[in-house]
């Protein structure tokens, strides 16, 4: 039997091509295949077909295996830039004439088949000139493999083709715009550059498209290269894996764009899985790193303690709430945790949210609105800074811990109906603490309304973990917020303040009455984590003393940084730079990870290295080493560090 068969379908309605597809297959997935080539064609967006034509062949032993095109994608804003990238791209094949060239695809438009041109003298070399040459009999080596022909994969299928032509004897190059109006994205191919997808190339709305190969070579050569595009089999292999961006449908193809532009620039994300607990040390993709990306600065979060009150917890009340606090959501373990909380940080009352993010988004926007003024550290987070946006209020930005720009626009706003002066206690990607004092005794003078994110600061700042107002031995700020999902070792947001405030906000804060109440199982945990940070101290010692370390051995290595919280970041500057030392740390066991704009600003990616009080000093010193070693490598400008 062959080892495989050409599956090809075609579907025409009213004699109008509707759609086409190519497989290439092992003998025992031809039907699979093929029952999934027609149900594709029936299901075509562009109308149901009335004629479905389907082809199977057994294909010769030994068919041509090659290597895919290397891909690369140029964003460009419009066709001016993409057609003068094209040219570029092409005059490095040795191709001019570009306008000529790009003016022919108001006749290919009509071809079903791609317009074969000498790339010198332009003349078309098909021999049927209303079929045109048609590059057939290739497929995806990996689809071989998969037995599968799900959905249209345009991408791929734009890959194999290109690769299999830019292998044709004679050809020099490719260069392909689709003939869908909406769909404006094009490549162009030669066997040197790869298959170099740019983003726009033609204006939106224009129907002309298709494919134009070039040919330099003699005449009695053309017959040659056109039997290898129409006849010869060939599976390519390596095709690089689709991307999710670069494989949306039309609707969607703003968001593809904005997409590959962050992927370009070095600002792709995407998440890591952790294979079991985060402690100092976490499995991932098999292998055990040491981590240094956790918030769960006291290693509370997997402490059997913590892990069993969780565990009663949801034995007794279940995992979810089922409902907001103010209809079904309210159990004990909420009300335990408020009193405990508001005690722990010395206030007289508390209010939980499900996260820290909607404390402060639910704070913020409950205390000021239009008419008002919020005035934020530049550095905030970024749930500060979206609940500064949802407040409707006029928001001002002081420079940095500057205090002197604080109350300057204090002053500013004397008119406002009511000021919130809001900061992060603890600067979450920069590691430095507010100047409670001063921050009091401005906006006290000003009559404002304090407010201050501990998320940082609760279980690390303050000889017992208290936050900032043990650390100054100061009052509390107004509104003091805070996050159990670090120290604390669970999920959940809340804010102290006094009675007044608490009962304000349940009464208007949307975050709180329009969503699910946080479920008794991480309530439970927390209240566990805040009774062990209370009784155990040392735990806030341990972890000062492993940052002091840490900075000390990168002192000795050269890199001088400040290291005042678990937060130390070591500035790099570039994206891409940042993202390769992560990477390298990665690769030598270590996670800490690059961060980037939008998290920081652009131009100041850095490491953020959180500290545990777990680490020992073995992962601490070697840490440094490994970061030393990176960031210190000749051709690399050395780091700036956070001094
Ligand atoms: N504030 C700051 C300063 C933070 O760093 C974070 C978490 N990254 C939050 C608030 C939000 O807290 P949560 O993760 O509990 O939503």
């Amino acid at each position: 039997m062959s080892e495989a068969y050409s599956v090809k379908m075609r579907a025409s309605s009213g004699g109008h091509h509707v759609s086409g597809a190519e497989k290439i297959v092992s003998a025992a997935s031809v039907s699979k295949v093929a029952s999934r080539l027609v149900e594709r064609a029936l299901s075509h967006e562009r109308g149901t077909p009335d004629f479905i034509n389907v082809k199977v062949e057994a294909l010769p032993e030994g068919i041509l295996r090659l290597k895919a095109l290397p891909v690369k994608t140029h964003v460009v804003a419009t066709p001016a830039e993409g057609r003068a990238l094209a040219a570029r791209l092409l005059a490095e094949a040795g191709i001019s004439r570009i306008d000529e060239i790009m003016a022919r695809f108001s006749e290919t438009h009509s071809l079903r088949g791609a317009m074969l041109l000498d790339a010198d003298t332009l003349e078309r070399l098909e021999p049927d000139k209303s079929r045109g040459v048609r590059a057939t009999y290739m497929d995806d080596a990996a689809s071989i493999a998969r037995g599968t022909a799900g959905v249209k994969n345009h991408y791929a299928e734009a890959i194999v083709l290109a690769t299999k032509v830019q292998n044709a004897p004679g050809i020099v190059a490719e260069i392909c715009v689709s003939d869908d109006p909406d769909y404006v994205t094009g490549y162009v191919a030669t066997r040197e550059l790869g298959y170099r997808r740019i983003t726009v190339l033609k204006e939106k709305g224009d129907p002309n498209g298709g494919r134009i190969f070039l040919y330099r070579g003699p005449r009695d050569g053309v017959a040659e290269t056109i039997e290898f595009l129409e006849k010869t089999p060939v599976l390519v292999e390596d095709v690089p894996t689709i991307s999710s961006a670069a494989n949306a449908p039309r609707r969607f193809e703003g968001l593809a764009a904005d997409l590959e532009s962050r992927r370009a620039a070095g600002l792709w994300r995407e998440c890591r899985t952790l294979e079991g607990p985060t402690g100092p040390t976490a499995i991932v993709g098999g292998r055990e790193l040491v981590v240094f990306a956790s918030n769960d600065y006291l290693d509370l979060a997997r402490d059997p303690r913590v892990v069993k009150a969780a565990a009663d917890a949801a034995n007794e009340f279940g995992a979810g709430s089922g409902g907001s606090r103010l209809t079904t959501g309210t159990q004990p373990a909420h009300v335990r945790l408020e009193d405990a909380l508001a005690k722990f940080k010395g206030s007289e009352s508390a209010l939980l949210y499900g996260t820290g993010y909607m404390a402060n988004v639910g704070a913020i926007s409950s205390l000021v609105g239009k008419g008002d003024a919020v005035l934020s550290d530049e550095l905030n987070h970024a749930s500060i800074i979206d609940g500064c946006r949802l407040s409707g209020a006029d928001v001002l930005v002081y420079r940095h811990g500057d205090m002197e720009d604080l109350e300057r626009k204090l002053g500013a706003c004397r008119e406002h109906r009511r000021r919130l002066a809001v900061s992060d206690g603890v600067f979450s990607m920069d590691g430095d603490i507010l100047d409670l004092p001063r921050f009091l005794e401005v906006t006290r003078r000003h009559d404002a309304l304090s407010m201050v994110d501990e998320a940082h600061a609760t279980g690390v700042v303050g000889r017992t973990g208290r936050g900032l107002s043990e650390h100054f031995g100061c009052d509390l700020p107004d509104i003091l917020m805070g996050t159990l999902s670090k120290a604390l070792g669970s999920e959940g947001g809340f804010v102290c303040g006094s009675r007044l405030l608490v009962e304000y906000l349940r009464n208007i804060s949307r975050p709180f009455i329009f969503s699910t109440a946080p479920g008794a199982p991480a309530m439970a945990a927390a209240l566990a984590a805040l009774g062990i940070l209370e009784a155990e101290p040392e735990r806030v010692a341990k972890l000062r003393e492993n940052v002091a370390l840490f900075v000390s051995e990168l002192a000795r290595h050269g890199i001088s940084v400040r290291g005042e919280t678990a937060i130390v970041p070591i500035v790099v500057g570039d994206e891409k730079r940042a993202l390769a030392a992560g990477a390298e740390l990665e690769k030598g066991g270590f996670l800490i990870p690059a961060i980037r704009y939008p998290t920081v600003a652009h131009g100041a990616a850095r490491l953020r290295v959180a500290i545990m009080s777990a680490h020992t000093p073995g992962h601490i010193c070697a840490a440094a080493a490994a970061i030393a070693g990176i960031l210190g490598k000749a051709g690399s400008p050395p780091p700036v560090g956070n001094l």
